[in-house]
C-alpha cells in the first residue's frame, strides 16, 4: 500500500495538540489526517491509501460513500430539500417510513412503531429504558456483563466497562448486570441462573422492567449469545412481565447475515434499538422500533431537536432500496461471514488463539490488550485501519463492509494474518515470557 516517505516533512497537525479536548480517542492510534474515502478505502493528506476494516464501528456497513446513497442525497440537497424537520412531515420521512415498512417489517411479519428519539445510538437507549419503565411501572432494568450501551447515564448504567462507567461521577443505579451467554464458561447456563434469581422472592433481585440485550457484544469482545440461549433470555423476560430490548445498533443493518440480529433466533423483542449503518451513509440517524401496544407516550413526552435528520432518512431509503429489495444481500453477507470464519479459525489455529463473533462481526482473541495493540498498529503500518474490543481490548475485531470486494478482503485479512503471525512470534521469543 502507498505510505507516505519517512523523509517528508508532514504538515503541522499541531491544532489537535493544542485545541482539540483530551478525550480524543481513535485518532490516537492512527495520527494521520484523512481527506477522502471511498467503498473500502481511506486515504490521507500524504498519499497514503488504507482499507477500512473499522467501518466507523459498523456504521459504514456499506462502505464509505456509497455512490446510489450518495447521488441520491446530491439530488435531494440540490432541489432544496427539507434538511432539519423537527418531527415535521416530510417526503424524505414518508419514503422511509413506507420502505421499512414494506421490505424490513412486513416480510418479517414485525409490527413495530418507529420513535425517531434523536440522532444517536445512545438515544435510542435512553428512549428505549425511559418507555420499559414507564410501561411496566418498574425501576429496575437487567443487562449484561461485558454490554456496551452508550455513554449517557441511562445506557452508562447499562454498560459494563469500568473504564466508561467511572466517567459517570454519579451513581449509575436501577441497572443489575447478569451474566451473559458463556460467561461462565460453556458448562453454565446463565440464562438458568436469572431464572432462578428472577424465580427466587428471596434473592435480592427485583422484578426487572426491562432485559436489555445485545445479541452480539460490539464493544464487549464479540461474545456472540447463542440462539437457544436469546430464546431463553425472550421467554424468561416475558414470563417476569419485563420487556425485551434488543441493542441491535451495532450488531443490525445486515452485519451478523440478516437485517436484524436477533432473525436467527427467531425471538421478537418488545423494542429494538437502532442507528449506527441505519443511514447507510454514515449520517446520524436512530430508531427505537416500539411493539405497537406499547406505544404508550404522551405526545412530546419525549423529543429532541434533531429527530429529522432528513439527508439521512433520503439515504436510509436509498440504503434498504438497494440492499434489501431481496434476499441476495444476506446470502452474499452469509458467504463472506463463513469465509472470514474460516480465515479467522486458520490464524486462531496456528497460534492457539480462539476466534468470536457471528457473521461479519467477528475477531480473533489475543492473549492481551497489549498484543491486540501490537497487532492493531502493525496493521496500521501496513495500510490496514482495524481496531480492538473486549473488557482488555483484547480482541481484533474485523468490521469490514458487508459488500466488500472478495479480493480486497483476502488482502485485509493477509495482512492481519500476517501482522498476528508476527506479534505471536515475538512473543514466543520474547526472553520476558519465560515469566510470565
Ligand atoms: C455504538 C453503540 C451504542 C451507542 O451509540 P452512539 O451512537 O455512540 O451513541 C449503543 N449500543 C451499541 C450496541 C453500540 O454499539
Amino acid at each position: 500500500m502507498n505510505r507516505p516517505e519517512p523523509s517528508r516533512t508532514l504538515p503541522d497537525r499541531s491544532i489537535y495538540e493544542r485545541r482539540e479536548s483530551k478525550v480524543r480517542s481513535y485518532c490516537r492510534a492512527m495520527p494521520r489526517q484523512f481527506v477522502k474515502a471511498l467503498g473500502p478505502w481511506m486515504y490521507d493528506d500524504q498519499g497514503g491509501r488504507y482499507l477500512d476494516f473499522l467501518s466507523g464501528c459498523a456504521t459504514l456497513n456499506y462502505g464509505h460513500n456509497h455512490p446510489v446513497l450518495k447521488q441520491a442525497l446530491i439530488e435531494y440537497i440540490q432541489s432544496d430539500g427539507i434538511t432539519h424537520g423537527l418531527d415535521l412531515h416530510t417526503r424524505p420521512k414518508a419514503e422511509l417510513l413506507r420502505t421499512f415498512e414494506e421490505l424490513i417489517l412486513e416480510p418479517r411479519g414485525l409490527d413495530y412503531v418507529v420513535m425517531f428519539p434523536g440522532p444517536t445510538g445512545t438515544n435510542a437507549v435512553e428512549a428505549a429504558l425511559k418507555l420499559a419503565r414507564k410501561v411496566t411501572g418498574r425501576d429496575l432494568v437487567i443487562s449484561f456483563t461485558n454490554g456496551f450501551h452508550g455513554m449517557t447515564l441511562g445506557s452508562l448504567a447499562c454498560t459494563g466497562n469500568s473504564a466508561k462507567r467511572r466517567g459517570a461521577g454519579v451513581p449509575l443505579d436501577h441497572v443489575e448486570h447478569e451474566a451473559y451467554d458463556g460467561y461462565y464458561g460453556p458448562d453454565i447456563d446463565t440464562a438458568e441462573l436469572l431464572e432462578r434469581r428472577l424465580s427466587d422472592g428471596s434473592s435480592g433481585l427485583d422484578a426487572p422492567a426491562a432485559i436489555l440485550v445485545e445479541t452480539v457484544q460490539g464493544e464487549g469482545g464479540l461474545n456472540a449469545a447463542s440462539a437457544t440461549w436469546l430464546r431463553k433470555i425472550a421467554d424468561l423476560a416475558k414470563r417476569h412481565g419485563a420487556l425485551l430490548i434488543v441493542d441491535d445498533i451495532q450488531s443490525g443493518c445486515g452485519r451478523t447475515g440478516t437485517f436484524f440480529s436477533f432473525e436467527e433466533a427467531g425471538i421478537v423483542p418488545d423494542i429494538v434499538t437502532m442507528a449506527k449503518s441505519l443511514s447507510g451513509l454514515g449520517l446520524p440517524l436512530a430508531v427505537t422500533l416500539i411493539r405497537r401496544e406499547l406505544d404508550v407516550w404522551k405526545p412530546g413526552e419525549h423529543n429532541g431537536t434533531f429527530r429529522g435528520n432528513n439527508h439521512a432518512f433520503v439515504t436510509a431509503t436509498a440504503a434498504l432500496r438497494h440492499f434489501w429489495s431481496d434476499a441476495e444481500f444476506a446470502s452474499e453477507i452469509a458467504r463472506r461471514g463463513e469465509y472470514l470464519a474460516e480465515r479467522l479459525e486458520r490464524m486462531a489455529e496456528a497460534h492457539g488463539l480462539e476466534t468470536r463473533g457471528r457473521g461479519m462481526m467477528r475477531g480473533i482473541v489475543m492473549p492481551s490488550g497489549e498484543f491486540a495493540a501490537k497487532v492493531t498498529s502493525a496493521c496500521f503500518a501496513r495500510g490496514l485501519i482495524i481496531e480492538t474490543s473486549g473488557a482488555d481490548d483484547e480482541v481484533v475485531k474485523v468490521l469490514a463492509p458487508l459488500n466488500i470486494d472478495d479480493e480486497i478482503f483476502a488482502h485485509g485479512l493477509d495482512i492481519i494474518e500476517e501482522c498476528v503471525g508476527q506479534v505471536m512470534q515475538e512473543r514466543a521469543t520474547s526472553p520476558m515470557e519465560v515469566f510470565k
